[in-house]
């Protein structure tokens, strides 16, 4: 099984024995995704020490009015690092909305471009902005990562455009009802999974940090609502992560 988005640089544990748990829990690789240039080269070093571990790099959307929006360059560096295998997070956050949106956009096409050179998916976080975010990316010609879709209006859309819907631990929320339905009309070869550790926990775990092993109650939940065997559905998530993110 794979975890495919975690923020390992992020989580209190000690990356060697998060990632001995998730082996134990056979969740054999991790992608971990940098958030800015800082935490994408400590992903990357992350990668270096440990082979379960892949590495998308990018500047998230809170800080596209920070001076970290002007370090592309130095993005474009470790996403030719051999264990770069996307760009992102990178999208667009109009709920929080910590940075404005005209720069959120242009920080999220600054992303686009960077991918296209190189011909990496990029992974997409968006939130309360679908429309922004549907039009951004609609010149974009590369592999796309929905990552912890919550956005069942935008559903259509990513079908019709053959981007990979990733689901997180907030799937098995009790109140999560749509999403559940949203989860269960991807087809076999977009779907995805990922914990966005140490982010929401899935609900057996809730309360606690997130860690990788637990992507394995999401696949489990995932499965339910979709009256497929769990371990059929990790093997088709595998299969569509390695063919996304180009995977060994
Ligand atoms: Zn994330």
């Amino acid at each position: 099984m794979i975890d495919t988005h975690a923020h390992l640089d992020a989580c209190d544990d000690r990356p060697s024995a998060l990632i001995r748990r998730a082996r134990s829990a056979g969740v054999e690789r991790i992608i971990t995704v940098g958030t800015g240039i800082d935490s994408s080269r400590a992903a990357l070093e992350l990668a270096e020490l440990h082979e379960e571990v892949f590495v998308a790099v990018g500047i998230d959307p809170h800080q596209a009015g920070d001076a970290e929006a002007n370090r592309i360059d130095e993005l474009r560096e470790l996403a030719e690092h051999e264990r770069s295998v996307a760009v992102g997070e990178t999208g667009l956050d109009y709920f929080r909305d910590r940075a404005p949106r005209d720069r959120q956009r242009r920080l999220l096409e600054a992303q686009l471009e960077l991918a296209a050179s190189l011909g990496k998916p990029v992974v997409i976080h968006t939130r309360d902005a679908d429309a922004d975010t549907a039009d951004v990316l609609a010149g974009f010609d590369g592999a796309v990562v929905m990552h912890c879709f919550s956005s069942p209006g935008l559903l259509n859309t990513v079908l019709e455009r053959g981007y990979y819907v990733s689901f997180a631990g907030n799937v098995t929320y009790p109140k999560a009802s749509d999403l559940r339905a949203t989860a269960a009309q991807v087809p076999d070869e977009r779907i995805l999974a990922e914990t966005d550790s140490p982010y929401l926990a899935p609900q057996a775990r809730r309360g606690r940090p997130n860690e990788p092993a637990n992507v394995v109650l999401t696949v489990e939940e995932l499965a339910k609502v979709r009256g497929v065997d769990a371990a059929d559905l990790g093997a088709r998530i595998e299969a569509n992560a390695a063919a996304a993110f180009s995977l060994p």
